[in-house]
């Protein structure tokens, strides 16, 4: 029989960069091929010849947008076939074209139990919900074998997480897990809709214009901050680059396509972006309207002029990424300068990443005989929460 091997080349003991090969004797395929997080690190290639300088890889799987999982298929050797979600292909290409960066082109895109052979290796993709749009876990059969690799997910987002599970073989062989959360002890992920909730409260205890300090590619955390504005009559301002993500997400995310969404610009050089929807707004106008607008912390300046326009009085600045960022120096100056301009700083965040409590359930539906820990800076925990199972660290 063909056995598949499993070879974490990378992310193993560290949150990001994963790099997952998967082989038999005919096939060999990467899944994910991921930039460390850390930037300093990004520009040091790995020594991995059979990716870079020639095809030594039948396929690489892309199982999210995100950097580290994403981030060197840019430098992948051009022969190598690369597939990922269709609609994570649509936003990067977008976001691509909006920074002038070559894009990828994949060999095909993953569809949620839509199966692609690759030789001797079946990869079914399973749609997930997580900080990015359009992720999937992927599960690798071959020869009776069978491989599930989590990627990044969570169960607090806006899809069911029965959906997901009820959707996966009730036994697997091998289990690469996620266990981003394990550092942060005790931690418990606050669900989306439990935001929602917050921020409709404060979006209508505050008269003032309100900032949402948010990643544009995080459409979740769009939605969420959507669905508020709209429950206390603010419309929705996304600038170009977040309007072209959510326009390129899909006909249902919240974009300047909606009766209740805006699209504005920060520079007249932005104008191309924004030239395709009717609804678009400048300064002036903004300054009569009650919004919620997402911005960005290089909006600084814009952000200033507004200000001369209109009063922040009883304004809010929303802080809606991991607080980690706030040591950022960029992100410091961002958020004492809002201050000084009169806006109150008030975070909302969940985690893109499954808790404890949510881990073990996965891992109870799908019954691996063995856990392999990737994506985490506590691989041990894995040992305590599944102490029946074998876990390779
Ligand atoms: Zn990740
Ligand atoms: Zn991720």
């Amino acid at each position: 029989m063909v056995k598949m091997k499993v070879n974490v080349i990378r992310g193993k003991n560290q949150i990001g960069g994963n790099i997952i090969e998967i082989s038999t004797d005919n096939t060999k395929i990467l899944l994910d091929a991921g930039l460390e997080l850390d930037n300093d690190k990004q520009d040091e290639l790995p020594d991995i010849p059979a990716l870079f300088e020639y095809a030594g890889y039948d396929a690489v799987f892309v199982s999210h947008y995100h950097g580290d999982h994403l981030g060197l298929v840019y430098k992948a050797h051009r022969d190598i076939s690369v597939y990922i979600g269709e609609s994570s292909y649509n936003i990067i290409k977008t976001t691509d074209n909006y920074k002038g960066n070559e894009t990828i082109t994949p060999k095909g895109f993953l569809h949620h139990k839509e199966e692609i052979v690759v030789g001797d290796i079946t990869v079914t993709p399973f749609l997930c919900d997580h900080s990015a749009f359009d992720s999937y876990m992927l599960l690798c059969s071959s020869g009776g074998e069978s491989v599930l690799y989590t990627g990044d997910f969570r169960s607090n987002g806006r899809k069911p997480f029965s959906m997901l599970l009820n959707s996966l073989p009730k036994k697997i062989d091998k289990l690469i897990c996620e266990g981003t959360t394990f550092s942060r002890e005790g931690y418990f992920a606050v669900t989306e809709k439990t935001l929602e909730e917050k921020a409709v409260k404060l979006f209508s205890e505050n008269k003032g214009p309100v900032f949402i300090l948010q990643s544009s590619m995080n459409i979740d955390r769009a939605v969420t901050m959507y669905r508020a504005a709209k429950r206390t009559d603010r419309v929705f301002l996304e600038d170009a680059y977040m309007s072209g993500i959510t326009t390129a997400a899909g006909e249902h995310i919240p974009n300047p396509k909606f009766s209740d969404v805006y699209a504005f610009i920060t520079s007249p050089s932005k104008y191309r972006f924004v030239s395709e929807y009717k609804r678009k707004v400048g300064k002036d106008r903004i300054s009569k309207m009650r919004f919620a607008m997402c911005v960005r912390t290089t909006m600084l300046p814009y952000l200033k002029s507004l200000s001369e326009k209109m009063s922040f009085e009883d304004g809010l600045l929303i802080y809606s990424f991991w607080s980690g960022y706030k040591n950022d120096e960029k992100m410091k100056e961002f958020l004492s300068e809002c201050e000084a301009m009169g806006l109150k700083i008030e975070t909302l965040h969940t985690s893109g990443h499954a808790d404890e409590n949510a881990v073990r359930k996965f891992i109870d539906t799908v019954n691996p005989d063995v856990i392999i820990p990737v994506h985490t800076e506590n691989a041990e925990r894995f040992r305590e929460i599944a102490p029946e199972i074998l876990v390779e660290i």
